[in-house]
């Protein structure tokens, strides 16, 4: 489930900011990309495998304000 591997990355400081190198400290807006697209129209095959999700990240480090929606958020835990 990844609101939980994001909410883990964050409060084991994985998650990485990418403008200050500092972990991020909070995030918003999450959303299952797989509700979000789903155009009612009958054409589920479309989706398949696409199915991912959508988050705000915020740095949220002393004067840095970097702050990045984006469905490749997996990118920036720093394993
Ligand atoms: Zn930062």
């Amino acid at each position: 489930m990844s609101l939980q591997i994001i909410k883990d990355a964050i409060a084991q400081n994985k998650m990485r900011c990418p403008t200050c190198k500092g972990s991020v400290q909070k995030f918003e807006k999450y959303v299952e990309m797989a509700d979000s697209i789903w155009d009612g129209a009958g054409d589920s095959s479309r989706n398949m495998g696409t199915a991912g999700s959508k988050v705000t990240l915020i740095c949220g480090n002393g004067s840095c304000d970097w702050k990045e929606r984006t469905e490749f958020w997996n990118n920036y835990i720093d394993d």
